[in-house]
């Protein structure tokens, strides 16, 4: 080939190859233009909340109301191990709390599990599949065993309520409590007194049988209002979990948390996508 040919072809191929950088650092700096580096999104906190723990022929027997606040053994193991999968660390109670306070850092999104109402199947299902997983949860306990809760016809419960000795164990394993009222009656709708006594005769008789502090209450039912609040933070709790969806992030409403309830009727594909965005 001749000299200057040779030259046209070097010229041509440098030019290509200056081309090809300029495409590459053209795309990049629209991914990195602003800040000079990528986003990175703050850990966030997702609060869930399960209610019943059913075998599948008794899952089946319920209305599709009542499937919304009741899960399989099999269903929960799965969320349990989608939540691995997927890279959540699962946290106490406490370190929730300090968290929406803005008081401890969390390295990647996380996840409180709670458990509502206080009835046996939490400890008989739910707490050996946590164990299985090394998982924590929080169970939010309405304290009159004779209370109305989800689950109970004609005065007769398909899933009794903790007993004491029941409860204790379950503070045995590790696990957190919370409040979850007395009665099981919508806080809002309540006199000052009612609510009052509710707030604190369950706390007192909860601290009185763990021997912890029980710093957060889950109003039943979800109703919570500024009176409810109010009250509840001059009866000494430092959270209040609520039905809301959403997730927590630092210096969120401590009085507010907000959680999903999480249908035993979702799929699998479904619980993901709630984990996951
Ligand atoms: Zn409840």
């Amino acid at each position: 080939m001749p000299h200057v040919a040779k030259s046209l072809l070097f010229l041509v191929l440098i030019a290509a190859g200056l081309h090809v950088d300029a495409n590459r650092s053209g795309s990049s700096s629209l991914q990195h233009r602003g800040t000079g580096q990528a986003t990175v999104m703050a850990p966030k906190l997702l609060c869930l909340m399960y209610h019943r723990f059913v075998d599948q022929a008794a899952f089946e027997r319920l209305s599709k109301e009542q499937q919304a606040y009741a899960i399989t053994p099999g269903r929960f193991d799965d969320h349990l191990r989608i939540l691995k999968a997927a890279g959540r660390n699962v946290v106490a109670l406490s370190d929730a709390i300090a968290f929406a306070k803005g008081e401890r850092d969390l390295k990647r999104d996380s996840v409180l599990i709670t458990i509502d109402d206080g009835c046996e199947s939490a400890l008989t299902i739910a707490a050996p599949l946590l164990k299985k997983h090394d998982m924590t949860a929080t169970l939010f306990v309405t304290t009159d065993p004779n209370a109305y809760v989800f689950g109970c016809e004609s005065g007769r419960c398909s899933d009794p309520r903790m007993s004491r000795k029941q409860l204790q164990a379950w503070c045995e394993m590790g696990f957190d409590v919370g409040s979850h009222g007395v009665t099981h009656r919508p806080l809002n709708l309540l006199s000052d007194s009612e609510l009052m006594a509710e707030l604190i005769e369950s706390k007192r008789n909860l601290e009185s049988l763990t021997g912890r502090e029980i710093k957060a209450l889950a109003v039943p039912r979800g109703k919570l209002d500024n009176r409810v609040q109010r009250t509840a933070r001059g009866s000494g709790y430092e959270a209040v979990l609520t039905s809301e969806r959403g997730k927590v992030e630092p210096g969120a409403d401590l009085l507010g948390l907000a959680r999903w309830n999480v249908s035993g009727r979702w799929s699998n594909t479904k619980f993901r996508s709630v984990i996951t965005h």
